[in-house]
């Protein structure tokens, strides 16, 4: 039983309460996986069996008792978040939130109930690239403070790549010393972003995307979708269910439509058709970024469907199904494209637009690179 949604992710679930079962919770664990696998929905619901006042027989959560709604509230005053954040103007030593602008605070009450409302949001604080020192000093004082209280104190560090220097060694220096009953989880994608000290320090948790079956099987429950229907969504989505929700709630198929223009203008290098596209597109990142990073991952789908299909894969493993002929023409056309290039290229654009960077130059770039990989690898007839 979950306290939180959490699709898949059973076995680790399972080896988590084995801890508890042992009694063998350590000091610090890194949950490692992707984006949209669930690291933050298996934080919470650990959390909720360490601290559940009635659990069931496997150690699981029983999801009614005080503590377990806390949780459900994320009102729980055992569980610490600790995530990227603005610097504000005027920053205090052990307060992260001082000096920041009333429009940035809310940004972070915004971001802290968005992921009280979906743990697959994570904490997200528009154009906040690092967890601040100042943050996990405060931290330190917390839990000073909390000695004595009931329970398990449990730190969840969201985007733990996004550590620096100074605020990874004031980590460790708690890390080293760690309260009674307190457990540190880390959640990242990077774990090789993280300094070896705090990795040696913590045990690693890998953590894969949830399997095709296991999310469609969620959606065909949660969303009553059709089994077809289902295992399309499932398939698209890569395992990341943060993209399966963004898909739910958008018309894919005028997406795909003015993601298949873009090619087009693309193919035939149609340099006019393309600025005014990058103007276009600029201008909708303002108003909405998820929309755009999606686009640019319909781009890194193909990539990837049309160098399955080059390497000789089954056409039953493609996310862009129904598009086997396209595909195979597009693989036919540019017989010398350096796949694994174009890939590698436009997941940095896709991560670079969750950073602080000017959108129409990353994006014109991104477009030129395209352009000229394409030209490079085209078929002379
Ligand atoms: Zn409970």
């Amino acid at each position: 039983m979950h306290v939180v949604e959490q699709v898949g992710q059973e076995r680790i679930s399972r080896k988590l309460l084995k801890l508890i079962q042992n009694n063998r919770v350590g000091n610090g664990y890194i949950l490692a996986g992707p984006w949209g696998s669930g690291k933050m929905s298996l934080a919470l619901n650990f959390s909720a069996a360490l601290n559940c006042q009635n659990p069931h027989a496997d150690f699981s959560p029983c999801n009614t008792c005080e503590s377990c709604l806390k949780i459900k509230r994320n009102a729980h005053p055992n569980i610490y978040f600790i995530f990227p954040s603005p610097a504000g103007k005027n920053p205090k030593d052990d307060d992260p939130f001082a000096g920041l602008t009333e429009q940035e605070f809310e940004k972070i009450q915004e971001a802290i109930e968005n992921m009280s409302n979906d743990p697959y949001k994570g904490i997200e604080v528009e154009s906040s690239t690092t967890i601040l020192i100042s943050m996990i000093r405060k931290l330190r004082k917390d839990l000073m403070l909390a000695v004595g209280n009931e329970g398990w104190q449990v730190v969840i560090v969201y985007r733990g790549e996004m550590l620096n220097e100074s605020s990874s060694n004031a980590l460790l220096k708690i890390l080293e010393e760690p309260p009674k009953k307190t457990v540190f989880l880390i959640l990242t994608d990077k774990y090789h972003v993280l300094l070896p000290t705090i990795r040696s320090r913590c045990q690693k948790i890998p953590v894969n995307p949830p399997s095709t079956e296991d999310i469609a099987a969620w959606l065909m429950e949660k969303y009553n979708l059709n089994q077809k229907t289902a295992a399309y969504y499932a398939h698209y989505s890569n395992g990341d269910i943060r993209l399966v929700k963004e898909f739910l709630a958008t018309d894919l198929q005028t997406e795909n439509e003015a993601f298949k223009e873009f090619w087009r203008y693309l193919m035939s290098g149609n340099m006019t058709a393309l600025t005014q596209w990058i103007d276009d597109t600029s201008n909708r990142f303002k108003k909405d970024k998820e929309a755009v990073r999606r686009e640019i991952r319909h781009v890194l789908f193909w990539l990837r469907d049309a160098y399955l299909l080059r390497e000789g894969g089954t056409p039953s493993r493609l996310i862009n199904v129904g598009f086997e002929k396209e595909l195979n023409s597009f693989v036919h056309y540019y017989p010398t494209l350096d796949y694994l290039k174009a890939i590698r290229e436009t997941e940095r654009v896709i991560e670079l637009t969750r950073k602080n960077v000017y959108f129409p130059a990353l994006i014109g770039h991104f477009c030129l690179f395209l352009t000229e990989e394409l030209a490079h690898a085209r078929l002379h007839t």
